[in-house]
């Protein structure tokens, strides 16, 4: 890692439905890397915390079990990288109980808030966008953004960029921003006036450099975030098992320079301690 400070803000363990590696693990490939910071943030998915299904599995055992694991591999830790315990709250309003139920399990230092799906439809991932609207699909979603951003109970807005994951990434749609500036800036502005910090998802990809802002999709929200006066920008590399931890972040960081910021955010017991990155 070529930076002065590095963080990983937003990784997953086992104790996630979909991820493979126990924070432990995590750690260990975190000390290897040279990181400062690790943050663990497990899934929640408010809709189904109640409702057990296959895929979530029984969420509020594996949240108490990621916070349990953070805590052991905490007290054992000998390595330079500080262990931080944090959540991914996905769709906090659709069940607002089940939210703050989960809330509740932990003394967490770092709340991340993702949009996966929209209120009573599927996962972006599972979508058709050659069938869907995708003007009403994207506006929705913006409109969801900013219902959470105004509840407000989280540190930092997780990859905003997740359905153009798949409308333009997976189903070659090109999606022109400006076609939805005033839903942006709504988002972003609300953001940054409620002092929210915007991550950087570097979707765990190690071909990210400055050399491909251009084709970077997260470049036009920060740059906006930036300009709407957004002061807090946090990395992570969602990483869901030990080899994937870290990825992009270095190459986010030099974007990051590029777009001429200075600092990075880090949550500890939910206060901002900004590290700089050159
Ligand atoms: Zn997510
Ligand atoms: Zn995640």
């Amino acid at each position: 890692m070529r930076h002065r400070f590095t963080a990983d803000s937003h990784v997953h363990s086992k104790n996630s439905f979909d991820a493979d590696s126990s924070v432990a693990e995590q750690l260990k490939r975190a000390d290897e890397l040279g990181l400062d910071y690790l943050t663990v943030t497990d899934h929640f998915e408010s809709a189904f915390y109640y409702k057990p299904d296959s895929e979530f599995g029984d969420q509020p055992s594996l949240l108490r079990q990621s916070a349990s694991d953070i805590e052991s591999a905490r007290k054992s830790n000998v390595s330079k990288t500080e262990l931080l315990c944090g959540i991914e709250l996905g769709e906090p309003l659709h069940d607002i109980r089940a939210t703050e139920d989960a809330l509740a399990i932990a003394d967490y230092d770092f709340i991340l808030c993702s949009t996966h799906n929209l209120k009573d439809m599927g996962d972006f991932f599972w979508l058709d966008y050659h069938r869907e609207a995708i003007p009403e699909l994207l506006k929705k979603y913006f409109s969801e953004l900013c219902e959470c951003i105004e509840w407000g109970r989280f540190d930092s807005l997780a990859h905003i960029t997740y359905p153009l994951r798949y409308i333009c990434g997976r189903a070659g749609i090109q999606i022109d921003m400006n076609d939805y500036k005033a839903e942006i800036d709504e988002a972003l502005s609300l953001l940054a006036k409620g002092e929210r910090a915007l991550e950087f998802n570097t979707c765990r990809n190690p071909e990210l450099s400055s050399s491909c802002m251009d084709d970077c999709r997260d470049v036009y929200f920060l740059r906006r975030f930036i300009e709407l006066g957004g002061r807090y920008i946090t990395l992570g590399s969602d990483a869901h098992k030990a080899e994937d931890l870290a990825k992009g972040i270095d190459g986010a960081l030099d974007i990051l320079s590029e777009l001429g910021v200075k600092e990075i955010a880090v949550y500890k017991k939910r206060e901002p301690h900004m590290l700089p990155i050159v």
